[in-house]
């Protein structure tokens, strides 16, 4: 068979860990023997970050507003330990924070469903995406503990113009306050991303948020998503048969338990961290959860949910032989490759996508898996295999699938 052609190169980000090793893995069993593949290479694992004083991480995300469409790796967020283990110059940041700040994206996480792996909620039956706005709220906060009697206000001194203030609290004795903010501009991007990525896979979007309660700062993100949903995207969402549906945040949560699933669920930042975890929990293991930045612009980062499985690693290392689940990460590589092919009109690379996630879920279904995934299938004979025999495996299914 001739190798499916490309005509743009992806942005492959390279990474840290178990996952570096399923991804070479990953490339030479399931991917170079099928496409001509065009990447352009970033290294992000720890050792070329500290090397190039993290640069190659901002030419990295450079490199995705050039060409639109990225694939990454897990990455090591540095901490006091890593400093240590890899003699590093700096605790340079997370590489998933600085390449979101630069292409300034939402974060959307969908659980991949397959027969065997039943979520905990029975009506379930087609995943929910979390849409998580990735700034400001409780995460860039000021707190104060008050010690004891006295009077806290908000304070706006514009740079032209009146002052402006109002009283939080008057203290009888010791409490706490915090302020948090957020930007009309960061509302808008998160907004659009949404409405744009419920295009893209056709399904509905709903929004949330406390704006009974919070009039001016939740009531704010209610505005701005239904004003440019009803100046940007009525019609096209019209056109498209799917519809924008915006409640309150606790009814929300009494809805989608409710659900069927199959819906776009976006969510401001707190609510967004704490419901993914919820979700990825209740479908089944982080390992089968995919995760795609998106810029308001439309640029494309796909990676795997869950991190560079740091435990397995050392047994690898070791000599031992690990069973590490790869489909998250698989999932990441089909997923850029198929936005590869639509975006470039390639109907033979998009094909080879669906069929590559398809040979992974039969590969499940069939009852070879991964000893995360053996934990908690209810299928009553699954077979326990090795990372390399399950990739393997994936291959053969491939295969048959392909020719
Ligand atoms: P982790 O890599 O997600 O792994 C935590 C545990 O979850 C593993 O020890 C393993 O459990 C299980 N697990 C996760 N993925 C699995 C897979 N594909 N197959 C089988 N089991 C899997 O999280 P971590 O150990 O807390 O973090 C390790 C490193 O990853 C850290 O340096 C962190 O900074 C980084 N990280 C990166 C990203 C990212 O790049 N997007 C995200 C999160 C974390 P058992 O050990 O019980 O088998
Ligand atoms: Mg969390």
């Amino acid at each position: 068979m001739d190798k499916i052609t490309m005509t743009t190169p992806l942005v492959e980000m390279d990474g840290d860990e178990m996952t570096r090793i399923l991804w070479g893995m990953i490339k030479d069993e399931l991917i170079l023997p099928f496409v001509d593949l065009k990447t352009e290479y970033y290294d992000l694992g720890l050792e070329k970050r500290n090397e190039t004083d993290d640069q190659i991480t901002i030419e990295a995300a450079n490199a995705t507003k050039k060409y639109g469409v990225a694939v990454k790796c897990a990455t090591i967020t540095p901490n006091a330990a890593r400093v240590e283990e890899y003699k590093l110059k700096e605790m340079w940041k997370s590489p998933n924070g600085t390449i979101r700040a630069i292409l300034d994206g939402t974060v959307f996480r969908a659980p991949i469903i397959v027969k065997g792996i039943e979520p905990c909620v029975k009506n379930w039956k087609r995943p929910i995406t979390i849409a998580r706005h990735a700034y400001g709220d409780v995460y860039k906060a000021s707190e104060m503990k008050i010690p004891g009697k006295g009077k806290v206000e908000l304070v706006y001194t514009p740079d032209e113009g009146e002052e402006q203030r109002i009283i939080v609290h008057e203290f009888d004795g010791p409490g706490i306050v915090t302020g948090q903010h957020n930007l009309n501009s960061s509302i808008i991007s998160f907004a659009r991303s949404c409405f744009n990525f419920a295009l893209d896979v056709k399904q509905d979007l709903w929004f949330a948020t406390k704006d009974t309660i919070s009039k001016q700062y939740d009531h704010t993100f209610k505005d701005i998503f239904e004003e440019i949903f009803e100046s940007e995207y009525k019609d096209r969402f019209e056109k498209a048969g799917i519809t924008y549906f915006y409640t309150l945040i606790d009814d929300a949560v009494a809805r989608v338990m409710k659900s069927e699933g199959g819906f776009i669920w976006a969510c401001k930042n707190y609510d967004g961290d704490v419901m993914s975890d919820m979700l990825s929990s209740a479908f089944g293991s982080l390992a089968m959860m995919t995760s795609v930045l998106v810029s308001p612009e439309g640029y494309y980062e796909y990676e795997a949910a869950h991190g560079t499985v740091q435990r397995h690693y050392y047994k690898h290392l070791n000599g031992e032989e690990t069973s590490t689940n790869s489909v998250a990460t698989i999932f990441a590589w089909s997923g850029a490759l198929r936005k590869r092919g639509e975006i470039d009109e390639l109907p033979k690379l998009i094909d080879f996508a669906n069929k590559l996630e398809e040979a992974c879920i039969k590969t499940i279904e069939g009852g070879e898996m991964t000893g995360d995934l053996v934990l908690i299938t209810s299928n009553p004979n699954p077979t326990k295999l090795t990372s390399r025999e399950f990739i393997r495996a994936i291959r053969l299914k491939l295969e048959g699938l392909l020719f």
